[in-house]
């Protein structure tokens, strides 16, 4: 078992999911996974000068994405000051989607953001795939998603973080994603789901239990 962002080899507990974080690099397994993910479907598409778009750059994967991807490397966050090594551009959505044109990225990566964002998530999703490029590619992942049952949003609505915490998992989680995320994006017009690639046996070598962490990989059409 060893940690793919770091090459650490150790591995602790976190919210009683063994071996979920990193001792180095503090990777938690989703950000192993993405990097995995990303290894195969998003490092070998990338042209020169391509634009990849980062939401919430947690540090592990910032320095990786980073090195990799040089000037074309573009990241934001609704509260820069939450990521001080990334000096991220400031991005409220759903108020900011008019902040990048449409077509603009070759990629756009963010992990356990889309829960966060308030209003509806059809919407974000709408609204980020607008600022791909023909061809370009989104890779993300989300809290679950939970299996029985459509998601469940609105947490911005709710008057307290007691609330929050107690219907959607987490003080600052405004829904739940269900089983209507996978369908929405098989669905989205003009483009295509692709699987994530990433076996039982991979998650195994990063200290990823079965299953967990899956990502969503949507890829606009080419032109
Ligand atoms: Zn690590």
């Amino acid at each position: 078992m060893h940690c793919n962002i770091c090459g650490g080899t150790e591995f602790e507990v976190y919210r009683g999911r063994p071996n979920e974080v990193c001792t180095v690099c503090g990777s938690k397994a989703r950000h192993r996974i993405a990097l995995d993910v990303y290894e195969r479907l998003l490092f070998p598409h990338l042209g020169e000068g391509a634009r990849v778009l980062h939401l919430a750059p947690r540090d592990c994967l910032f320095d990786v994405l980073a090195e990799r991807l040089g000037a074309g490397y573009i990241t934001t966050d609704a509260e820069p000051e939450r990521y001080p090594h990334a000096s991220p551009k400031e991005v409220v959505l759903p108020d900011d989607f008019d902040k990048f044109p449409a077509g603009h990225f070759d990629a756009i990566l963010h992990n356990h953001v889309l829960e966060h964002i308030p209003g509806h998530w059809k919407d974000h999703l709408t609204g980020l795939v607008r600022w791909l490029k023909p061809g370009g590619v989104m890779i993300f992942s989300i809290p679950g998603p939970y299996r029985d049952g459509p998601t469940v949003e609105g947490g911005e609505h709710l008057p307290s973080d007691a609330e929050r915490l107690e219907k959607f998992l987490q003080e600052d989680h405004f829904r739940l994603f269900g089983n209507d995320l996978e369908p929405f994006l098989r669905d989205l017009e003009g483009g295509e789901l692709l699987s994530d690639g990433v076996t039982d046996e991979r998650r195994a070598e990063l200290g990823v239990r079965p299953g967990k962490a899956p990502f969503f990989v949507w890829r606009k059409q080419a032109a």
